[in-house]
């Protein structure tokens, strides 16, 4: 969520921090700015809006000379998206821009207001700058340790002192790198905004504060300085281009055979290699969003197949409330980025019941990647819309691996075909993301719409929820998913002439059910849209795929939905890699 890149070294700043901003666009913000500094002065630029307009701004200005500076884009928690509470933030000697929430800002900024602060701002923001600056004598690293002890929350901070030539970042639980370069060094949200420059990187854990020239980076804790391993990302530039797409949405779409042949490779030469769940007498997934709905894709198969109780949990919710761990339990947390915060808090609290913990991550080097018990690493490679699609297929492609596993483990299903036709889906579900034209066809008669129904009955009925979702992110058309069965018990009532309702349906056993349900809602004017694994004759909107393994279906009919609400969003002109009011990763509560 937002994003933070930091600059020192041999070059001047503006094209670094704005190219670096602009990469990390796709996290989602409402503002942005930047600071430049010399020995002199800092300068201060910021704007409402699109980076775009902060790059304007700083054109027409005449910037100071500089080899040193900071700069964020804001997603706004405390206080509106104005340019007095866009980042950078200045109080007495300390610059300072800042991703995430400090929750005991209130409660702060009453004292230090009684200290004779004056703040210029609504943002929590503010507060850190005035406490680092409170602490501050000539000591920058005692006064940022001294701070980040009264504050309660998340927070990546990068900080400039009045007279100090060095940058500063610490963090806890907000994403932040230390990007090391030849003659330059850096700071970041994420190694996209600095992959042009450096692969090589550190990672900072809580309480550890780094000073940062340009030609050294030195890392402390509670003043001892502490030997940190540089890592390296594989990422290459490249990975950031659209590659002749119009949106990285499409892009991202279109890389899912590749991403997922990537992913499965290792398991189907070795099944063995997935965690063995038959330990468990029960499973929590915890997820949030569109990794949730992976979710329930997982426990749909592990129900249906391999007899196993799973439960599954939004995040935000598990984090707080009576979880009663009575049996043995493994909580599965499912995140692309490895950094949503109510994941996190999930994981945690797993942990502190003495919980197995299980992470399907993107992120390797991510925290809960590194805070979970065991990973699973899916091969998604960077993705840059904030609308998941590739990363969910191979969310929900792994859980239905595992799905395999256990019922195979249990003795449940005895059938080596499956593992043949896992290997056959890259090749499958290529074909069906090359018929775009039947997509763009059933956006047409849509896109027009306010309102739209998807209905469908246990797995499909998980589907239903993420086709539903990802119309209403990119879109912003009102959507709604249903358990087909449960429209009549009142929601019925919605439906009217032309009203689009799309009915998955690929589950054997009820799908004649789903049929009397599309019979229904035809019978009260819905413009119904048939996708399943056969053809219906007497349905004239459809979409069929390929019949393969029930553990598989699933991925060959999301991303037809992920592809009509990509063309349904393109008609409608939105801005489909970056909706309004959505973030990349919610690092935040
Ligand atoms: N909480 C801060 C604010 O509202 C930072 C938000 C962010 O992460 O962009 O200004």
């Amino acid at each position: 969520m937002c994003g933070i890149i930091g600059y020192v070294g041999k070059s001047s700043p503006k094209e670094i921090l704005i190219e670096g901003l602009k990469s990390l666009e796709y996290r989602g913000y409402d503002s942005a700015g930047v600071a430049l500094k010399n020995d002199k002065e800092v300068q201060i630029i910021k704007s409402v809006g699109k980076i775009s307009n902060l790059e304007e701004k700083m054109n027409k200005e005449s910037l100071i000379d500089s080899n040193l500076g900071i700069a964020h884009t804001r997603w706004a928690t405390h206080g509106k998206p104005t340019e007095e509470n866009a980042h950078p933030h200045q109080i007495g000697n300390i610059t300072l821009v800042h991703n995430g929430i400090i929750e005991n800002a209130d409660e702060l900024r009453k004292q230090l207001m009684v200290e004779g602060i004056i703040f210029n701002s609504d943002t929590d923001t503010e507060v850190a700058a005035a406490l680092i600056n409170k602490y501050y004598e000539s000591n920058p690293i005692e006064a940022i340790n001294k701070a980040i002890k009264e504050i309660n929350g998340s927070y990546a901070l990068g900080v400039l002192f009045k007279d100090s030539d060095k940058l500063y970042t610490t963090r806890k639980d907000s994403p932040l790198i230390v990007g090391i370069g030849e003659e330059e060094n850096f700071i970041a949200s994420d190694i996209a905004a600095i992959i042009n420059y450096t692969n090589k990187y550190i990672l900072l854990e809580e309480g550890e504060i780094a000073e940062i020239t340009k030609d050294s980076i030195t890392v402390t804790k509670n003043n001892k300085e502490i030997k940190k391993e540089i890592l390296t990302t594989n990422m290459e530039a490249d990975a950031k281009d659209k590659c002749g797409y119009d949106h990285y949405m499409l892009k991202e779409i279109m890389e899912e055979p590749i991403v997922l042949e990537k992913t499965f490779k290792p398991y189907l030469d070795n099944l063995n290699l997935l965690p063995d769940l038959t330990k468990y007498e029960e499973i929590h997934i915890v997820a949030c969003g569109s990794a949730m709905y992976a979710g329930l894709i997982g426990s749909s198969l592990l129900e249906e197949y391999a007899n196993t109780k799973v439960d599954v949990e939004v995040a935000s919710e598990y984090r707080y409330k009576n979880v009663i761990y009575n049996r043995k339990t493994l909580v599965i947390l499912i995140s692309q980025s490895g950094e949503t915060a109510d994941t996190i808090a999930a994981m945690r609290k797993a942990k502190e019941n003495n919980i197995d913990t299980l992470a399907i991550v993107n992120v390797k080097t991510s925290t809960i990647a590194r805070e979970s018990d065991q990973q699973i690493f899916i091969e998604a490679g960077p993705e840059i819309a904030v609308a998941t699609t590739k990363a969910y297929i191979l969310q929900a492609g792994i859980l239905s691996l595992l799905a395999y596993k256990t019922a195979k483990d249990k003795k449940l299903v005895n059938d080596d075909k499956v593992v043949e036709e896992a290997k056959m889906l890259p090749r499958l579900l290529k074909e069906v993301l090359d018929r775009r034209e039947d997509y763009l066809k059933i956006a047409k008669e849509i896109y027009n719409k306010e309102d739209m129904f998807f209905i469908g009955r246990k797995i499909d009925y998980a589907i239903s929820m993420e086709g539903s979702l990802k119309l209403k992110e990119v879109s912003y058309i009102h959507s709604e998913a249903y358990q087909a069965g449960e429209l009549k018990h009142g929601t019925i009532s919605l439906i009217e002439e032309g009203l689009p309702v799309f009915a998955i349906i690929t589950d054997e056993a009820i799908k004649d059910k789903t049929i009397s349900n599309i019979e229904e809602v035809k019978s009260r004017g819905a413009k119904t849209i048939v996708v399943s694994n056969e053809e219906y004759e007497e349905q004239t909107l459809q979409i069929t795929v390929p019949k393969i393994s029930p553990f598989f279906q699933s991925i060959l009919i999301v991303p037809t939905l992920q592809l009509i609400a990509y063309e349904v969003a393109k008609l409608r002109n939105c801005d489909i890699d970056k909706p309004k009011n959505l973030a990349k990763s919610v690092t935040v509560e």
